[in-house]
């Protein structure tokens, strides 16, 4: 797939207008490349310190075109519908929850939870349904960070497995794949979906061309700077890692750098992530409204155990993922693919999500209360619909309410938005 970094070839930058300008103001950027799809001849995704895929302009934006940046950009607003599914004002719509893992015992030791996402690929390109899954991978040049790639066979979802806590805009490239006569599953973070959602309900190629998309549960894309400081903890760099996985290889595996000389330093997920990673995520992120894939057909989490006081557990174990069916399309590839012997499931509890979830969940109590601080900033914020923040926000305590709000204005004062 093409990638869209700057090179000595395109045209000089320029400033942004319209509605990146109004993405850049509040620093709502969450990467997906929705933008570069909708403007590929003057829009392209860049890495920008400290370490994020931000759009870039090299030549004028239509009307037409901004004004469709406008409606499908994650970074400005999100609406969802539930359209008579069971609809929780936390985790959102849905037809059916269930844990599960991958049947194939290498594929789940490879992937990040239970593999039951990648099962899930697999079975849809071994069935003919898809010719090729758009997904994400690490860079070879750079390990530690992301290309989108096109994988066409089970020995290729495999490889590409795993989560990888980086940036990654997989929709910049997808123009000349709307163009071919196959049909792709696509698999991104619930932005990147989001995203191509709203497109898709303007531009009929994307169904056509793209008849399935699967996200996963996302706490945060952490910048370029935090893969260098895990790197840095385990006393390399980029200069010496040949290879590096964020986890993955058991659940829920170790941070794993591997050396030229073909030694590996490792630290855990509870290290990496709680450690360092979530330190260096994105302001959009910590005002995401969906960090559990509303609009994708299918998600997959981690379906972490918890301990007696009810928080989850990061033991190593045999990996085990949540698989939430959010549409009708969704809930019959999870039947077909259990029925083909792909996956095995088993019924999972949506109560059990606030404890196992709190990162999700704190998130979203906390969320009204963090844009009402941005709104007192005079901050442009994303418009949510169909998202329920008041209802959410109500199982926040009043007191923690105004600490998040004046958390945010802090923040916003002190120059550490964006
Ligand atoms: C940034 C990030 C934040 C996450 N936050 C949470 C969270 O809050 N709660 C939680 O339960 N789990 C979180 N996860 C883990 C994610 O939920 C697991 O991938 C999920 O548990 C599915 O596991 P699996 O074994 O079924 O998936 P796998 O079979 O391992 O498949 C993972 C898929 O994700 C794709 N992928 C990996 N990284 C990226 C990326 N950066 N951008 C786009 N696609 C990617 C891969 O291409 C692959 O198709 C996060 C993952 C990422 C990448
Ligand atoms: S969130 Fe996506 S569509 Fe919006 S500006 Fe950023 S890359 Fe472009
Ligand atoms: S937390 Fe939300 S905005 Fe950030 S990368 Fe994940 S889905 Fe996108």
């Amino acid at each position: 797939m093409p990638n869209n970094e700057h090179g000595p070839d395109t045209p000089p930058l320029q400033e942004v207008t319209g509605s990146l300008a109004r993405v850049e103001r509040g620093k709502l950027c969450s990467g997906c490349g929705g933008c570069a799809l909708v403007a590929p001849a003057s829009i392209h995704m860049e890495l920008q310190p400290p370490g994020f895929l931000r759009p870039v302009q090299t030549g004028p934006v239509s009307a037409a075109e901004d004004a469709r940046i406008a409606r499908i950009c994650p970074g400005l607003g999100q609406s969802v519908s539930a359209g008579g599914r069971t609809d929780d004002a936390i985790w959102g719509p849905y037809l059916a929850m269930r844990t599960g893992h991958a049947t194939d015992e290498r594929l789940r030791f490879a992937a990040s939870s239970g593999g039951a996402l990648s099962a899930v690929l697999t079975h849809l390109l071994e069935t003919g349904e898809v010719d090729a899954v758009i997904q994400t991978a690490a860079a070879p040049a750079l390990p530690i960070a992301n290309i989108a790639v096109l994988s066409e066979t089970a020995s290729a979802v495999q490889e590409a497995a795993g989560s990888r806590y980086a940036p990654s805009a997989p929709l910049a490239g997808l123009a000349p794949l709307l163009e071919e006569e196959r049909r792709f599953a696509f698999v991104g973070k619930p932005c990147d979906v989001a995203a191509l959602r709203a497109l898709a309900a303007e531009d009929a190629r994307i169904d056509r061309r793209i008849p399935v998309m699967i996200s996963f549960f996302c706490g945060g894309i952490p910048s370029q700077k935090g893969g260098e400081a895990v790197l840095a903890a385990l006393g390399t760099d980029l200069a010496t890692t040949v290879a590096f996985r964020y986890r993955g290889n058991g659940w829920p595996g170790h941070a794993t750098a591997t050396l030229r000389d073909g030694s590996q330093k490792s630290m855990t997920y509870h290290a990496s992530w709680g450690g360092i990673l979530s330190h260096h995520v994105q302001h959009r992120c910590k005002i995401c409204a969906d960090g559990t894939g509303t609009a994708a057909d299918l998600v997959c989490a981690d379906a972490w155990d918890s301990d007696a006081r009810g928080y989850p557990v990061f033991d190593e174990r045999d990996g085990v993922s949540l698989i939430v069916a959010r549409t009708a399309k969704g809930a019959a590839l999870l039947a077909e693919a259990e029925r083909a012997a792909r996956i095995v499931t088993e019924a999972f509890d949506p109560a059990r999500l606030a404890l196992i979830q709190p990162g999700q969940l704190n998130r979203r109590r906390a969320l009204l209360a963090r844009l009402a601080g941005l709104w007192i900033l005079a901050k442009p914020i994303p418009r949510y619909r169909g998202l329920h923040l008041v209802t959410a926000a109500r199982q926040n305590p009043l007191l923690r309410n105004i600490k998040n709000a004046l958390g945010m204005v802090r923040r916003g004062l002190t120059g550490r938005i964006g």
